[in-house]
C-alpha cells in the first residue's frame, strides 16, 4: 500500500508458522489504520529465529496477505539479511558500555535464584520469566576479556540499571489502542509511563543469533521510518524496552497501536506454540474471505 509518507505502520510477522487468525486480524488493523491515514503499511519479515523460520512459511504469509486483499511495497525487509545493521547498533551500545557478554546457562541462572534468600519470592519479567539475576555483570575487565577470548559462546545483555541512568526523564509513549472502542476510528491517543526495569537486563544480542527480537524490532522501525507500530497487545510492555532503545540509540520515536488479541471460544488467545491452525486451512476448506473475516472480532467481524 502506497500512501503518504507522514504515517507509515508495518506488519511484522515471524515465518515460524502458519498465521493464524490473530495474524489475520494484525495485518488488517494495520492495513486499515494506514489507510484511514491515508499512509504506507509495510511487510517485514521477523525471521532471526534461523533455526526455526523457514521459506515455506514466508510464502505463505505472502500468499495469506494476499488472499486478504492486503498490498505491500517491494522489497520485502528480511531480518535475517539485516544482521549487519543490528550489529552496528549494538556496538554502538558497547561503545557506550551499555551491555555487557554473558555466560550463563539456563540452569547455572535457575541456581543463582534458588541461592537467593527468598527464591520463591524472586521477582519476574512481564512476560514471567525471572529477571536475570546478574550473572557476569560485574566482571572486572581483564576478566571479561579472558573469558570472551576462551568462550565465544556468549550473549550480550543490557545493564539495566546503567542505561536507565541515561535518561534524563522518565519513558512514556503515545498509545493509539488503549481504548477498545475507539482505537478502531483511530480517534483516541493517550500518553502512558514505561517501566522497563521490569525487564532486567534483557538480551540484546543472542548466543546463536547476533541480535534480539528487542533489538531488530528498534532497528528496522527507524530505518523504515515507521510512525506508528501496529501489533498485538502481548508485545505492549515490551515497549517499555523499545522505547528505552530508541533514546539511547538516538533513534525517532514512534507512536504505538496495541490491538486487543484474538481468542478462541475457551477464552485462550490464539498462538503457533499452542498449534493453532492457520487461516490458510480455513480458506483451503472453501471459506470466503467473509467467511473468515466475521471469525474475527470487530471491526472486521462480529467474534466477542
Ligand atoms: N515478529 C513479532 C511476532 O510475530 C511481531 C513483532 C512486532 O510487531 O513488534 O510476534
Amino acid at each position: 500500500m502506497k500512501g503518504s509518507q507522514s504515517f507509515i505502520t508495518r506488519f511484522a510477522p515471524s515465518p515460524n508458522g502458519w498465521l493464524h487468525l490473530g495474524h489475520a486480524y494484525s495485518a488488517l488493523t494495520a492495513w486499515q489504520a494506514a489507510r484511514q491515514a491515508q499512509g504506507t503499511c509495510l511487510l517485514r519479515i521477523e525471521d532471526i529465529d534461523v533455526g526455526r523460520a523457514r521459506d515455506h512459511f514466508v510464502d505463505g504469509i505472502y500468499q495469506d496477505l494476499e488472499w486478504l486483499g492486503l498490498a505491500w511495497d517491494e522489497p520485502v525487509i528480511r531480518q535475517s539479511e539485516r544482521f549487519s545493521a543490528y550489529e552496528a547498533a549494538l556496538a554502538r551500545l558497547r561503545e557506550m558500555q551499555l551491555v555487557y557478554p554473558c555466560w550463563a546457562t539456563r540452569s547455572e541462572i535457575r541456581e543463582a535464584i534458588a541461592d537467593k534468600p527468598a527464591p520463591a519470592d524472586w521477582p519476574r519479567d512481564p512476560d514471567g520469566a525471572p529477571l536475570y539475576p546478574g550473572l557476569y555483570r560485574d566482571l572486572p575487565d581483564s576478566r571479561r576479556k579472558q573469558l570472551m577470548w576462551e568462550d565465544t559462546g556468549y550473549c550480550w545483555r543490557l545493564d539495566m540499571q546503567k542505561a536507565l541512568a541515561q535518561l534524563d526523564a522518565p519513558l512514556d509513549y503515545v498509545e493509539h489502542g488503549s481504548d477498545k472502542n475507539s482505537y478502531q476510528t483511530g480517534d483516541k491517543a493517550v500518553r502512558l509511563p514505561l517501566d522497563p526495569s521490569l525487564f532486567g537486563d534483557v538480551v540484546l544480542a543472542r548466543k546463536d543469533v547476533p541480535t534480539s527480537y528487542h533489538l531488530a524490532v528498534v532497528v528496522d522501525d527507524a530505518a523504515q521510518n515507521v510512525t506508528q507500530v501496529t501489533r498485538g497487545a502481548d508485545l505492549q510492555a515490551a515497549t517499555s524496552v523499545h522505547v528505552l532503545l530508541q533514546k539511547l540509540l538516538g533513534l525517532p520515536q514512534p507512536d504505538y497501536l496495541h490491538h486487543p488479541l484474538v481468542r478462541d471460544t475457551s477464552g485462550r488467545r490464539l498462538s503457533k506454540q499452542a498449534g493453532d491452525s492457520g487461516f490458510r486451512e480455513l480458506r483451503q476448506a472453501g471459506m470466503s474471505v467473509n467467511d473468515v473475516m466475521a471469525l474475527l472480532p470487530p471491526p472486521f467481524g462480529t467474534a466477542a
